[in-house]
């Protein structure tokens, strides 16, 4: 029976390290049919640790990543913090004491090492030898108990069957093998996931990179499918190309063999490219849904809104822009970009937005369809490209150089937003 487990200790953040753990922990028990356990290593009682563990019980649901045992869920093993587990302990640590494999020296507790050769049999980096030379504390003179003690106790009280965490724990290890041995339980199969270094390479993702926590993508208002596949790709890969995939399919696919012993380099561009993709592919209601809940002022804006809103989600990158993306369709009072005006100067685009709108009072209904035909007679007729018209109109329109498709804009505005809009735009070209 697999059973796994994410121990994070609450520091107050959910670095995507530690979230990338958490889901390798995850795919793996859900590939297998195993159970996937939430542990709360909280024995550095002086933090805020209730709400350090809300951000990141509130991350883990985020991001889609159920346990089966753990905090709120509860199960046969608890408590699953480790401040609550000192009876047990106490009771582990009689069974080193009748062993003979623990002293006390300055009123802390040591451990015996055996001074032999320990094998680590990694699912990642293969087996490895690793010997103790010297004996460890596992009671402070406080009397509080030391990280591997407790690591190794729950594990082994939970009946843990793979330790999949990080490289940094790797250099434990021969400590935990050794204390497994001396309590005479099964030693679990280990898996050492790479570290994600900076995009720039030099060195560890720390928590100050920027991107580095899970908060900051919920705070843009990425979507956690797209964080959440990203993750997944950081040291594994389905040995193909792909790289978009619904995580039923990773789920069936996942293997721990199949993680990538190198570092993994952190790349935010292509992070940030997943989730464009993610927003062009949801389904238009989720999109609508999304958007609505985040912008609750469109309600006011009827069908209009959803029509904005659908013309944009195929240029829309991330639902953090979402608001800047779309602000100028509602507001008859948007800025025009200075910017973007200097750059079309010199390519007589007053002219152009004035030849627009006097023909657009001819067009017929004011489909996409017929306002393209109408641009591309408009462009024969004066030896120029439509392209010409585009940029124009688009500027006196939006006041901008990018949003979404150009005549599906005009076409969405309608006829007498888009009069009103190249008027305005003209008096103040034309002062
Ligand atoms: N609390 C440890 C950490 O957050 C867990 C180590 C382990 O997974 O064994 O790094």
């Amino acid at each position: 029976m697999v059973r796994v487990r994410f121990a994070p200790s609450p520091t107050g953040f959910f670095h995507i390290g530690g979230a990338r753990t958490a889901l390798f922990n995850w795919l793996y028990a859900r590939h297998v049919g195993g159970t996937f356990i939430l542990r709360i290593e909280d024995t550095d009682r002086e933090r805020h640790v209730e709400e350090a563990t809300d951000i990141i019980l509130s991350g883990m649901r985020w991001l889609g990543m159920d346990w089966d045992e753990g905090p709120e869920v509860g199960g046969r093993y608890g408590p699953y913090f480790q401040s609550q587990r000192d009876a047990i302990y106490g009771e582990y640590l009689e069974i080193l004491r009748k062993k003979n494999k623990i002293y006390e020296r300055d009123s802390a507790i040591y451990f015996r090492v055996s001074r032999e050769p320990q094998l680590i049999d990694d699912l990642i980096r293969g087996q490895v030898y690793r010997t103790e030379e010297k004996d460890f504390v596992i009671f402070r003179s406080d009397g509080t108990p030391v990280f591997h003690f407790v690591n190794v106790v729950d594990d082994a009280a939970m009946e843990i069957s793979h330790v999949i965490r990080g490289e940094d724990h790797l250099s434990n290890s021969s400590k935990h093998v050794e204390l497994f041995r001396a309590l005479g339980v099964p030693v679990p199969k280990f898996a050492h996931i790479p570290l994600i270094l900076k995009t720039n390479g030099s060195g560890k993702m720390s928590k100050r990179d920027i991107g580095a926590l899970v908060e900051d993508y919920r705070r843009d208002h990425f979507l956690p499918e797209a964080l959440r596949n990203y993750l997944c790709l950081l040291g594994w890969s389905p040995k193909d190309d792909r790289e978009i995939m619904p995580i039923g399919e990773v789920i069936r696919l996942f293997d721990l063999r199949d993680v990538n012993g190198n570092n993994a380099r952190f790349d935010d561009k292509k992070l940030a490219h997943m989730n464009a993709v993610y927003v062009k592919n949801m389904s238009p209601e989720r999109f609508l849904e999304r958007a609505k809940n985040l912008l609750p002022g469109l309600g006011a804006e009827g069908d209009y809104a959803d029509k904005v809103l659908l013309i944009c989600q195929e240029k829309l990158r991330s639902f953090g822009e979402l608001e800047h993306f779309i602000s100028y369709f509602f507001d008859e009072n948007f800025t025009y970009n200075r910017a973007v005006q200097s750059d079309l100067e010199g390519r007589d685009f007053v002219s152009r937005i004035r030849e627009f709108l006097n023909i657009i009072g001819q067009t017929g209904d004011f489909s996409e369809q017929n306002l393209e035909a109408a641009v591309v007679k408009l462009a024969n007729e004066r030896g120029t490209k439509t392209g010409e018209y585009i940029h124009a109109v688009r500027f006196a329109l939006s006041g901008r150089s990018v949003g979404p498709s150009f005549y599906k804009m005009v076409s969405v505005m309608g006829r007498k937003r888009t009069i009103n809009r190249l008027e305005r735009a003209l008096e103040m070209l034309e002062k």
